[in-house]
């Protein structure tokens, strides 16, 4: 069995290897790679990795197949509809290519999936819809110290870049006044999103997100195999035209995405396991006491009702709607109660995971002595499916 599953693999491979200085066997076996966004886009970046024969993918996405999505994305099929995107993309991944080890996790990048699983990647590759996201991919990655790949497409125009971490420019350098206010144009109220909040949606066109796709597993590639790539370097595609550009982006030396997390230190805890005052105990040898948890999200900690008091809620701010402060015990609208740190003496008791803090994650600590990242190293996936078999 094991026999007939190695020779397949080395007929993929002995075709890629003419790729010659483009595939090298060994880089791309062992890249771990994360693609965010299984959308039209996302499903284009997917196929072209299976083709090469990549291995280890991680998949994140929080959405389900829609019947709108399948004229768009060459892995779901009808009978798909209603399953996550992830699962269903994974499956015709291993069909695709039995070698290929996917790890299919739905949720919401922002705020489900732990910093600690991004930094284990050897480059991200974004699939996205959503300019927040990619912003906030943006300043993320570069403070794990990951290159990230952006497409975007429109109609028949697109385009494909990478973002390297300590070779800016970056992703917000080139942010305009336009972009900022394009950026903060969620609906909202009381500081909380709208449930039925139309995202404004662009038409895709399966053949511009062929092309930006194919552009970003190329630059995934340069990235991966130590070739230059020029940070910040646009290919713009017009296939109406046609026309294909290249453009740079200007460094701003007053763009506010340039910081790290230095330094990471693992402990051995996890976020089912741990209490706020476990982590802070863990934090105190590198920055003293009192620290806190500094949370990369506004919490809101509780809704308030002035007839029949506190309710806890624990989820991030951008995840909790406006239609949420009804009270369902009078129908009064309740306050919301926010906070963005977690200190051992008001909630030294709570689990991390009950507070909304994603299983893997890095948490910024602060004391009176500086700050420390931690990453919660007991969740990392067991070594036996982190371990790759070369052939
Ligand atoms: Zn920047
Ligand atoms: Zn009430």
């Amino acid at each position: 069995m094991s026999g007939v599953r190695r020779r397949v693999g080395a007929d993929r491979n002995a075709r890629l290897g003419l790729l010659d200085g483009f595939w090298d066997r060994s880089v791309v076996h062992q890249a771990r790679v994360g693609v965010i966004g299984v959308g039209a886009l996302g499903n284009e970046i997917l196929k072209n990795l299976a083709l090469l024969d990549f291995r280890d993918v991680l998949l994140v996405d929080p959405d389900v197949v829609e019947k709108s999505n399948l004229s768009r994305s060459v892995l779901f099929r009808a009978r798909d509809e209603g399953r996550p995107k992830v699962e269903a993309a994974a499956e015709a991944l291993r069909d695709l290519n039995p070698d290929l080890r996917p790890e299919p996790l739905r949720a919401d990048v922002v705020h489900e999936v732990g910093l600690g699983r991004l930094r284990e990647l050897d480059v991200i590759i974004a699939g996205l819809d959503s300019r927040r996201v990619r912003w906030w991919l943006n300043r993320t990655a570069h403070a794990l110290g990951v290159p990230w790949v952006e497409g975007a497409t429109q109609g028949g125009h697109g385009q494909a870049v990478a973002f390297l971490p300590g070779d800016l420019p970056c992703y917000e350098c080139s942010f305009t006044d336009q972009d900022w206010r394009s950026l903060h144009q969620v609906s909202s109220c009381r500081q909380l999103a709208l449930g039925a909040a139309s995202r404004g949606r662009v038409g895709t066109s399966p053949t511009s997100s062929s092309m930006v796709s194919a552009a970003q597993v190329h630059l995934a590639m340069d990235v991966l195999h130590g070739r230059k790539v020029v940070s910040g370097r646009s290919l713009l595609l017009n296939l109406t035209a046609p026309d294909l550009m290249v453009s740079g982006r200007r460094f701003n030396p007053g763009c506010e995405a340039h910081y790290r997390y230095e330094p990471v230190i693992a402990v051995p805890l996890a976020a089912g396991t741990v209490t706020v005052g476990g982590l802070i105990e863990a934090a105190a040898p590198h920055v003293g006491t009192p620290a806190a948890i500094e949370l990369r999200w506004d919490l809101v900690w509780s809704f308030v009702c002035s007839g029949c008091g506190p309710t806890p809620v624990r989820r991030p701010r951008e995840t909790v709607v406006f239609e949420e402060l009804a009270c369902p015990g009078c129908g009064q609208e309740r306050t919301a109660q926010f906070l963005q740190r977690l200190t051992a003496e008001e909630h030294g008791d709570e689990l991390l995971a009950d507070v909304g803090i994603p299983s893997h994650d890095v948490l910024e600590v602060q004391g009176p002595a500086g700050i420390v990242w931690l990453e919660l190293a007991a969740d990392r996936r067991p070594t036996d499916s982190v371990a790759v078999l070369d052939r």
